[in-house]
């Protein structure tokens, strides 16, 4: 289990609360779960706020216990609901978010999400003064000061038991399968699954690449009949339907291929032990940071302890990927 430091407790709060924004991950019910054990442990009230941003313009406001977070860690997805709101963007929006939260005697919030989320909470912090926690949620696994995000091993699992599968399916019938992974402008997951399943190509945004180039490589393994299937792992890199294009792509040279975009199901499913384990740590601890009076920062882990990061470093970075990583991919590569 992830250290948590011993710290001094010099607040003494009465009333917080938690909302989950973004995309959802699998583990947020998790850290919520931990959030409000913890603070009931410390006789602090939480209030969950339901779909994110938005439910603070809505007043969509639900009261916590330990009793109602029963049977919460193994289910994926967010108990709160998360959501997408594009008025948070906006200065007085988010003043009268804050208006919302100490009109009912809140006293600081946890935000659980992925870079955007903690956009939004570093703002309300720096132009209100509003007390914020973040803590990484997001299967992309791109959030700077942490070495892991809520979600991304499940997500991880998901993904290689698929490819596993289509693996059996291109064996058999001797096909190339593209498969696309999630991660917006990341490549974590897509990487780690081609690792993990030995994909024949791994194609992310961190090792650029021509779509000519790798076709034309395909192409001259085929002709030679090096390779007869082979699975290629693509990440989106920013937007769905990368893999299209390289089907599309092949079919001009004659090659049939097979496309599979993973979509939702990396992001659903019941978490992994070691996403309730994070959560559950990063939960816990974002009360005691709390309480020890710290605002304005991320939780996250590093070397199976907790640590904090100011939320501006956070989101002025970029998590990327180590160079290990990519030297792996190079070097693993079978085919070329
Ligand atoms: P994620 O948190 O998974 O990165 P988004 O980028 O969609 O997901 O952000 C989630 C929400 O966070 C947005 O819908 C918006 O409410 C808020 N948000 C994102 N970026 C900002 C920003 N620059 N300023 C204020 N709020 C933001």
């Amino acid at each position: 289990m992830y250290q948590i430091p011993d710290l001094k407790q010099i607040e003494t709060l009465r009333h917080i609360a938690v909302l989950t924004s973004g995309g959802d991950s699998p583990g947020m019910n998790a850290a919520i779960r931990a959030i409000v054990r913890t603070a009931n442990h410390f006789n602090i009230e939480v209030t969950g706020i339901q779909r994110g941003y938005s439910g603070l313009l809505d007043n969509a406001f639900v009261g916590l216990n330990s009793e109602n977070v029963c049977n919460l860690i193994q289910r994926g997805g967010t108990t709160l609901m998360s959501a997408r709101c594009k008025e948070f963007h906006l200065r007085e929006t988010r003043e009268l978010a804050v208006n919302n939260l100490r009109q009912r005697g809140i006293e600081a919030l946890i935000v659980i999400g992925g870079d955007g989320s903690l956009t939004g909470a570093r703002l309300m912090e720096k132009e209100f003064g509003f007390p914020v926690i973040g803590l990484p949620g997001t299967i992309d696994n791109d959030i700077y000061g942490t070495e892991v995000c809520i979600g991304f091993d499940t997500a991880l699992h998901t993904a290689v038991n698929a490819v596993d599968r289509i693996r059996d399916c291109a064996n058999s019938s001797e096909h190339f399968h593209i498969v696309e992974c999630m991660g917006r402008n990341s490549g974590a997951l897509a990487v780690h699954t081609g690792i993990a399943t030995s994909a024949e190509l791994i194609l992310i945004p961190e090792a650029p690449w021509q779509m000519d180039e790798v076709c034309h490589q395909l192409y001259q393994l085929r002709k030679s009949d090096r390779a007869t299937s082979g699975i290629i792992v693509v990440a989106e890199g920013g937007s769905t339907g990368v893999s299209y294009e390289i089907q599309q792509q092949l079919a001009l040279l004659g090659i049939d291929s097979l496309v599979t975009i993973l979509g939702h199901i990396q992001r659903g499913g019941t978490p992994s032990p070691n996403d309730r384990l994070l959560a559950s740590a990063l939960g816990n601890a974002s009360i005691h940071y709390l309480m020890a009076g710290y605002s304005n920062v991320m939780v996250g882990v590093e070397r199976g302890r907790t640590i904090t990061s100011d939320l501006a470093d956070v989101i002025s970075h970029r998590q990327s990927l180590n160079d290990s990583t990519l030297k792996l991919v190079a070097e693993l590569k079978p085919w070329f």
